[in-house]
């Protein structure tokens, strides 16, 4: 096995600094996976980018660092995308709510019905007799990762070919990825079929794969081609951007950093200010939202991380809650006798759905800290990607330091 995502900020400045002097080559390189054993045209850096171990403004750094904006812009461009999605959807609460509810749906009439239960599992476990997509489900299982060309072929397959809904594909996913993200996660999925842009899906075809998997797979007269988009009944009114809390409260605080964003650098967050330190997502409510054992092991490994770097770079101490049970959070937190929490953001996904009501239950009264790139990025996903790419220009100099343009 090729790649291993080390759930270090080491590890991520390390393979950003390698990434760097060949981000040039990106526009030509990015659309074909050469396999798990072959070396990649893109920077890999999902899993740091989406746990927030490393930023989107220390990556956009440090490749303009080394490039004209103009050179690397399809680059710039992608890594917006990520900030596109999650303004989209932080303005569609209810579509996110409506995909949970969804799975439970589905995840019941998987129960139900014996023939659609075993259609499902013969794409979960790569037995379709499709070898393109077969190996792909192995890479999944094994990486935690899948080229961004290959996750489309996959979801279009999936929805397409097979025939299923894409909310299991995408929770499939969700489960399996290193890099999981509820807005890149479900928006791309419904993007490829159909349901983000009406009338505009994505259709996987046996001589794109050819060519972008170097040779690998074509599935040739096996792909259904000529498929239709997919329709629904449901539309989503935007909703406002809510607004986060970006003064301390006068009391003492806990901080807590939570999977959605471990603080990159740590250097902006008030830890000096802070009365105690938390950080992660106990095992529990990671096993009981269905993701893999090494997705798991990730984030474990990530608030270990965290909770070094803090204590070695601040000398403070700060609580890893992985291991913790519900009594022994509940145990810990009424001896902190805090009544304030203090935390990154927590954008529309599971990680808000499981830490709100916990905190909520722990007792504390939660202040948000928004950071400064998704304040200023956000607000321009009101509708297609185009509206928020015409304002890259304008934004990046206000985000990123002014010495690179
Ligand atoms: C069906 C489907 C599901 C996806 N699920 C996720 C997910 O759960 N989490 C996730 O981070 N990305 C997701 N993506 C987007 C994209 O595939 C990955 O971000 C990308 O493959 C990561 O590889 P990289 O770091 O080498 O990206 P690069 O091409 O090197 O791009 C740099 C960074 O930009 C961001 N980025 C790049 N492309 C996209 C994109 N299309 N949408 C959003 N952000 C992007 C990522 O943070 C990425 O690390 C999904 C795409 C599809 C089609």
């Amino acid at each position: 096995m090729r790649q291993t995502w080390f759930a270090e900020r080491s590890a991520a400045l390390r393979r950003l600094s390698e990434f760097v002097p060949k981000a040039g080559n990106y526009g030509r390189t990015r659309n074909t996976d050469y396999g798990p054993e072959g070396e990649q045209g893109v920077s890999m850096l999902s899993p740091y980018l989406s746990n927030r171990l490393l930023s989107e403004a220390e990556v956009l750094e440090a490749t303009l660092e080394r490039y004209a904006p103009s050179t690397i812009d399809k680059y710039v461009q992608e890594v917006c995308w990520r900030s596109y999605w999650k303004g989209w959807l932080e303005m569609r609460p209810q579509l996110w709510q409506d995909y949970r509810d969804d799975v439970v749906r589905l995840n019941l009439r998987r129960l139900e019905d014996p023939e659609f239960a075993l259609r499902l599992e013969a794409a979960e476990e790569g037995r379709t007799g499709l070898d393109g997509f077969d190996s792909w489900v192995r890479e999944l299982r094994e990486q935690g990762w899948l080229h961004n060309h290959t996750r489309m072929w996959f979801a279009s397959i999936w929805v397409f070919t097979l025939e299923l809904p894409w909310q299991l594909g995408a929770e499939f996913f969700r489960q399996q990825l290193l890099d999981a993200d509820a807005a890149s996660n479900t928006l791309s999925w419904r993007w490829v079929a159909g349901l983000h842009t009406q009338g505009k899906h994505y259709l996987a075809r046996s001589l794109n794969i050819f060519k972008y998997t170097d040779g690998r797979f074509s599935m040739r007269g096996k792909l259904r081609e000529h498929a239709q988009p997919m329709q629904e009944e449901r539309s989503y009114e935007r909703q406002p951007l809510p607004s986060a809390d970006v003064a301390l409260p006068e009391a003492a605080f806990l901080l807590w950093l939570h999977p959605d964003d471990y603080g990159s650098g740590l250097e902006h967050l008030p830890l000096a200010e802070a009365d105690r330190i938390a950080v992660g997502m106990p095992r529990w409510m990671l096993a009981e939202e269905g993701l893999s054992e090494q997705a798991i092991q990730f984030q474990a490994h990530c608030s270990e991380d965290v909770c070094v770097r803090i204590e070695l770079d601040y000398g403070v101490r700060a609580e890893n809650v992985f291991n913790h049970s519900i009594e022994s959070l509940t145990l810990w937190s009424q001896q902190l006798e805090l009544q304030h929490l203090v935390a990154p953001f927590l954008p529309q996904g599971w990680v808000r759905d499981r830490m709100y009501p916990c905190w909520g239950s722990l007792g504390f009264e939660a202040h948000y800290l928004l950071r400064e790139w998704d304040r200023l990025f956000w607000p321009h996903a009101r509708a297609g990607f185009f509206q928020l790419k015409k304002r890259i220009p304008e934004l990046l100099p206000e985000a990123l330091s002014p010495a690179l343009f």
